[in-house]
């Protein structure tokens, strides 16, 4: 919302949202992310995101997901344009 000129480095571009509901933990965009950012503790575990500053919007994760349960989203440190 603000156009702050504050430094953002510390905070992630992109929201990587996890519907913690619909994954099954097939772990396909674990193997996707290039990024390796994506993680289960264990086989049919929930996808967590380890950092989120790293992710690069490339949307793998989400066009693979066979359940839809991950969405990218820009974060508020990223409208300055
Ligand atoms: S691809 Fe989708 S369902 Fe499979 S682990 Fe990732 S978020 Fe969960
Ligand atoms: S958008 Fe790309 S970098 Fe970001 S979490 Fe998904 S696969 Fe990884």
């Amino acid at each position: 919302m603000s156009n702050s000129n504050s430094s953002t480095a510390s905070q992630p571009k992109y929201r990587v949202l996890i519907s913690q509901e619909w994954c099954k933990g097939c772990g396909i965009c674990i193997s996707f992310c290039p990024k390796n950012i994506l993680a289960a503790e264990g086989l049919d575990q929930k996808v967590k995101v380890t950092d989120e500053s790293l992710c690069i919007n490339c949307t793998m994760c989400e066009v693979h997901c066979p359940d839809f349960a991950i969405q990218i989203v820009p974060s508020e440190a990223n409208n300055e344009r």
